[in-house]
Parts: C-alpha cells; structure tokens; sequence
C-alpha cells in the first residue's frame, strides 16, 4: 500500500482510514501486506524502529538519501501483522503539515516530494528484499508508482502489476511541467505516460493512464467520474479505461464505530435498548451549550470545511440556508470542523447569533463521535462525495442521514417514503440553499409527525452491515485481475 496517509500514523480525510483497514482486513484472510508512507513531522520516530543504512533514490539524474523507519500498524493480526515503512527525508517531509499549511496549504515542492516518496517505494522492495505482486497506490501523491512501475522498473519488477485508487477526483497534483525533470523519466515520457495538461503536469493522470487497474470507493463515484459534469475533465481518461476501472464501496471500523461499545459517549446502546442514545443527546446539548431538551431534534455534521461538502449553499452569509433553517424551524443545528476561513467565521458569528446553532471550529475524534451518537439526523449536503463515511456512521448509530443524492452517499442511503415509512434516510438532489432547507425541514415534519416511522428508520440503519470483509473479497479480485494483466506480457 502506497500512501501519503494512514491511521494511526496520519490523516486529513477518508483515504487514512482506507489505507490502514483495508489493509488489517487484506492480512487477517492471509496476505502479505505491507504499508509504505512519508514519515512526517508529527510522526514521533522515537516509537519506530530504524532499518539500518541509508537508502539510495535516484532523482532527477542524481541519488537522494533518506532514513527508513519501521513499525507494526496497530490493530495487526497477531500471527501476520502488517509492517509500516516510513520514508524519512527531513528536506521534503521534515516540516508540520502533510499536503500544507494554513499559510500555505499545497506546498510549492509537492510534486518533488511525492515524486520522491513514489520512487523510494521501489528502493525499498530492494533494501527489505520484498517483490510484491501489488504496488496498491492511492490518489495523487503515491500516483507516480504505476508510473514509475511501467518505464523505469518492469525489468526489475517483471510480476509486479499496480491498482491505483481514486479517493477524490478533486485532487489531482497538477503543477508547473518543468517540476518533470525532477522524476527521472524520459522527456517523451510527458506525453506517452500521460502527464500532460495543458501547458502543465498532470500526476494523476499519468497515474490513471499506467496503472494496470483504476477504481474508486463507491460503485455511484466510478459512473460518475466517468461523465463531463463529474469528471474534472479526467472523464474521457477514465472512459477510455472503462474496462479496467470499477467501483468498490469502503467498509467502516466497526470496532471503532459501533454504538454497542463506544467508550467516547456516556452509555453504549443497541437496537434493544435506545436509552444510551438519548443520554448522548443530552450530553451533547450539554457540551454545545444548547437548551436541554429531549423533544426537540438535533441535526448534527461533521465535515471539512470545502466547497465539496456543499458548505457554500449551506453557510454562504448571503444566501446560505443554515440561518433560515435555525430561524424557521424547531430544531437545534450542531456542527463539528475545520477549513475555509470564510466558513469558519460564519459558523462563529451563526453560533453568537442563534440560540439553537452551535459550530465548534476544530478537530476532535471524540466529539464526532458524540455528535454521530447524540444527534437525530445527520446533515452531508455535499457537491460530490465518492464514498463518504459519515453517512455510514451516522446510519449504525441510529442517525438517519440527510444526504445529496451523489456517490457513495446515494449508494448508501435509501430515500424515506413517507407513506410506507420505509427508507434510512432524507434524499435530494440539486445542490441549492433551498434544497437543503426543504429537506431539513422535511426531517423534522417527520420527526414530528411521523415519530413511529422514524424510530423505525433508526433501527433499520442501526441493521446495516458495512463490514471490509465483502470490500477485501472485491480487493482480492481486482488484485486478481491485475495479476493476469502482467501474467500475459
Ligand atoms: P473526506 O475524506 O472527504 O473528508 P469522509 O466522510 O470520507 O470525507 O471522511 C472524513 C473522516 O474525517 C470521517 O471519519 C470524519 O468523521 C472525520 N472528520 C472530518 N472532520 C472532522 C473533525 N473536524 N473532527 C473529527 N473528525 C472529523
């Protein structure tokens, strides 16, 4: 597994948790699995276990130096627990912050760094005398490998083929082309690997064009990806692919995320017994400084603060629909996260300014955990989601998801119907203020009116499997399915 983020170790989004359950989940049915990652500044190394030696990685027509450190990621088996390599160069990952910082939040050597990281990954195989079958990368920054893996190393890496996984098309390390010398690749490599853009570079793309197979999190995200509207103008890229690319919807930590035994809320509870659900609400009116009061709904969310999550028609201080929600509706509106400035202030300003509206600026796993628990609803009114793992929090935890009828999230939820009362959750599907407040106020009509039916919905969610096993048995296939790709050459 090649990735810029993992759990524990460190993580912005989704692809951390991925990166490290999915491969717990690969270990424990046999595999040899083995994780290769930048280790970053707050990755303490006195925890880690140093291989000894430098490693050599041949850059832009000279070799780099960096350390190698080594550790068991947590939650292993215990009879084949999955090695965590960590690439230490204190030039490149020898600072705060993974992608940026808030001064600077894509860091101008990005494309050296990860060009760095990608090409170690193959230094390392030789120093620890380990040929994988599978390089697994995953998104732009570890979208070199496959690249790397077609036109540098196929001689040293015959049986060796490679997955690449889309976690957010959004992202796709596009940046000045004379950052390509850098790679050590070929000039005329630029346009047959598929790097070019424009008069720029284009990481992912190159990724997306030399990896034996491509998919992303969710069945939903892969058809989408593959249209103009969705596609960040890599649509023709991956249809071009079409045949190699498929869509694989993660599963969650249910030792992590499960209602029965969670120690971060005040009582654990289960479809027999809903009372701990309702003390979590009350510890969460409590923690957000909202009126105690067990008959009025809270809506709860949880989310980074970019225009991907639908923060712009929901918060936008002109037009945003969170203000006329809280003024027309009884109810109460928690949310939890960091990101845009601009956001960030109005969610302050909306909390100083509303009795029944509490934003908390930060991060902090504990209180997610209050919120999915404490909550009647759950908001994700986003402008693309490729998996989503809120939504599927929020469905174990008795929390029927408001959701935008997108990616994983449409894979996830089903519409409420409000004469049979069957559903998990609140679907719509244009991303505008009035949309949002028309389902939000749609909810708390059924909350109201409709007690029963809801009550019912919490239990059906509570019922839904998203365990990795089913995703591990598709991981295996698509493995499968690259290995007879090298098997024929
Ligand atoms: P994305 O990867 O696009 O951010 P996902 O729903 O796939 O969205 O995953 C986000 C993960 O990060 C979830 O586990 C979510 O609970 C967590 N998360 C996001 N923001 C915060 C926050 N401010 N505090 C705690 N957890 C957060």
């Amino acid at each position: 597994m090649c990735t810029s983020e993992a759990v524990p170790f460190a993580k912005t989004g989704g692809l951390a948790d991925m990166a490290a359950a999915l491969s717990l989940v690969l270990a424990k049915l046999g595999h040899d699995v083995r994780v290769v990652m930048p280790r970053y500044y707050s990755i303490d190394r006195s925890h880690l276990t140093r291989i000894e030696g430098a490693m050599g990685v041949p850059m832009g027509g000279m070799e780099e130096w960096c350390a190698v450190y080594r550790a068991e990621l947590p939650g292993s088996p215990e009879k084949n627990p999955v090695q965590v390599y960590f690439i230490d160069h204190e030039i490149y990952f020898g600072r705060d912050g993974v992608y940026g910082v808030p001064q600077e939040p894509d860091f101008l050597d990005n494309p050296r760094r990860f060009s760095f990281f990608s090409r170690s990954v193959f230094q390392l195989c030789r120093k620890i005398e380990w040929i994988p079958d599978i390089l697994h990368a995953h998104d732009w920054p570890a979208a070199m490998v496959p690249v790397f893996l077609k036109y540098l190393e196929s001689g040293a890496f015959p049986k060796t083929s490679s997955v690449l996984t889309i976690h957010n098309l959004g992202y796709q390390g596009i940046y000045a082309r004379d950052n390509f010398g850098y790679t050590g690749l070929p000039a005329w490599c630029f346009y047959e690997a598929g790097f070019e853009d424009g008069a720029m570079m284009n990481i992912l793309k190159a990724g997306l064009c030399c990896a034996g197979k491509l998919n992303t999190v969710s069945p939903g995200y892969a058809k989408e990806t593959m249209t103009r509207e969705q596609g960040f103008r890599l649509d023709g890229v991956l249809r071009s692919r079409a045949e190699d690319y498929s869509g694989i919807l993660n599963g969650i930590d249910a030792k992590i995320w499960n209602p029965r035994r969670d120690k971060s809320i005040p009582k654990p509870y289960g479809e027999n017994d809903m009372s701990g659900k309702a003390a979590a609400k009350e510890a969460l009116q409590e923690e957000f400084g909202l009126d105690i009061d067990p008959d009025v709904p809270v809506i709860g969310m949880i989310t980074r603060m970019t225009s991907q999550k639908g923060i712009g028609e929901l918060f936008g201080p002109a037009y945003g629909s969170a203000y006329s929600i809280c003024r027309d509706m009884a109810l109460q509106l928690v949310i939890l996260g960091t990101g845009e400035s601009w956001c960030e202030h109005e969610v302050r300003s909306l909390s100083s300014r509303l009795p029944n509206f509490r934003g908390r600026i930060g991060y902090s796993e504990e209180l997610s955990h209050l919120i999915e628990a404490g909550s009647d609803f759950f908001l994700m009114p986003s402008r693309y989601e490729p998996c989503g793992l809120n939504q599927m929090y929020s469905l174990n935890y008795g929390t029927p998801p408001i959701v935008r009828n997108t990616g994983g999230l449409a894979d996830t939820v089903e519409n409420y119907d409000q004469e049979s009362g069957e559903g998990t959750g609140f679907i719509f599907n244009d991303l505008t203020p009035q949309a949002i407040y028309n389902t939000a106020g749609w909810a708390v009509w059924a909350y109201y009116n409709k007690r029963e039916q809801i009550e019912a919905m919490r239990l059906r969610g509570m019922k839904k499997k998203f365990s990795w096993e089913g995703p591990a048995k598709k991981y295996e296939e698509l493995y499968r399915a690259a290995l007879a790709g090298v098997a024929g050459v």
